[in-house]
């Protein structure tokens, strides 16, 4: 019995083409492919600019330098997070100040984020955790520069009709092989501020300004470049965009049908209020009564992997020993990630693998 693997990309006919047109025009890095490829997503977003980048966190890291975040600084983010979107303020020796989330989303609540600002703070980092759009119109509200963390949330929607990632704000998304696009490696920053754009451009490339020679360079800056290569399996992903979301919200609602129903399990939440998930992962919350290392070794038995997604933040080792931080900080953000585990999830998992999982999945629980 072959195993269900968490991920797979999908790739094709048109990103070996695409790549072997790279490879042949003998210009790899710095050529055409990276603007097509910031505007074909910057219009597919409906956001004026995009700065493509090395990964999620490079583009982090340079938007939230955009956003005038330095040393001293806080910056308030969720502690339910990949780890980057903490460790992003961290590089310009600015702190994380985490604030719990809501039990619903699993997103920074905004009234924790507003009970955490301090003289100090610089920026809010809302995070669009498993596709989900963060509160954003109630983050803004709060009157602070936003940098969003969307690695997430491709194809997520807010319920005012804007892309995530599309208003304004310098948003960060990710390419890696597990996301809804895939570069390989890679990430892109969008933006609606074409000051921003030009910064982040320069910042990836060294410092260098658009006029200047090679070897000019007028601030620091960064070797976070993303490839001709990776621009143009990217282009490719692109025209597959849609098909890949709708595999993704397909294998969704069968998960939604084939786990209905056990008790204690908790689902992903479903959209509401007009906001849309643009589907990243399906991670389920056990039972409390369940052993989640003992589901997972369980599941591996029957085929099907599984991971504990995502860990809190503020309880890994070098938080707890760079910032203190330790059990009961947020309670709600601690209980979540002590449950959750992500099942297999992909745009062509089957309906035979999604039953395979369910099945899998009720047996260990004993249901
Ligand atoms: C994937 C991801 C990132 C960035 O990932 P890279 O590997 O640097 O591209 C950042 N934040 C979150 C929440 C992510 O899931």
């Amino acid at each position: 019995m072959e195993e269900i693997p968490l991920a797979r990309p999908v790739l094709g006919a048109a990103e070996e083409e695409a790549v072997l047109g790279v490879l042949r025009s003998g210009q790899l890095s710095l050529g055409p492919r990276v603007p097509a490829f910031e505007a074909a997503f910057a219009a597919r977003l409906g956001v004026a600019h995009a700065c493509a980048v090395s990964s999620g966190t490079a583009g982090l890291h340079l938007a939230l330098r955009a956003a005038g975040v330095r040393e001293g600084h806080e910056v308030i983010t969720s502690p339910f997070s990949f780890v980057a979107s903490a460790n992003a303020p961290i590089y310009e020796r600015a702190r994380p100040v985490f604030a719990d989330i809501d039990a619903r989303t699993l997103n920074l609540d905004p009234r924790a984020a507003a009970a955490a600002i301090t003289e100090r703070t610089a920026a809010i980092l809302p995070v669009h955790i498993f596709g989900y759009p963060a509160d954003l119109p109630a983050i803004e509200a709060l009157g602070l520069p936003v940098v969003e963390d969307a690695c997430e949330a491709l194809g997520a929607v807010h319920a005012d009709g804007v892309a995530v990632g599309g208003r304004g704000h310098p948003a960060a998304f990710g390419f890696y092989a597990n996301k809804q696009l895939t570069t390989g490696e890679g990430g892109m920053v969008t933006t609606g501020d074409r000051a921003v754009k030009a910064r982040i451009d320069s910042e990836r490339n060294q410092g260098r300004a658009p006029d200047m020679g090679w070897l000019d360079h007028d601030r620091l800056g960064f070797n976070y470049r993303l490839s001709d290569i990776a621009c143009a399996i990217g282009l490719a992903q692109l025209d597959r965009l849609d098909a890949m979301l709708a595999g993704r919200a397909r294998a969704a609602a069968a998960y939604r049908e084939a786990l209905a129903g056990i008790e204690g399990l908790t689902l992903p939440c479903e959209d509401a209020a007009g906001d849309r998930r643009g589907w990243f992962v399906f991670v389920v919350q056990l039972p409390r009564s369940s052993d989640r290392d003992a589901t997972i070794r369980a599941l591996r038995e029957r085929g099907v992997q599984s991971k504990p997604y995502l860990p809190a933040i503020h309880l890994m080792s070098y938080y707890r020993e760079t910032f203190g931080h330790r059990e009961g900080e947020f309670p709600v953000c601690e209980d979540v990630a002590a449950r959750s585990v992500a099942l297999p999830f992909f745009p062509e998992l089957t309906d035979g693998q999604i039953e395979r999982v369910a099945l899998a999945l009720r047996e260990v629980l004993g249901h």
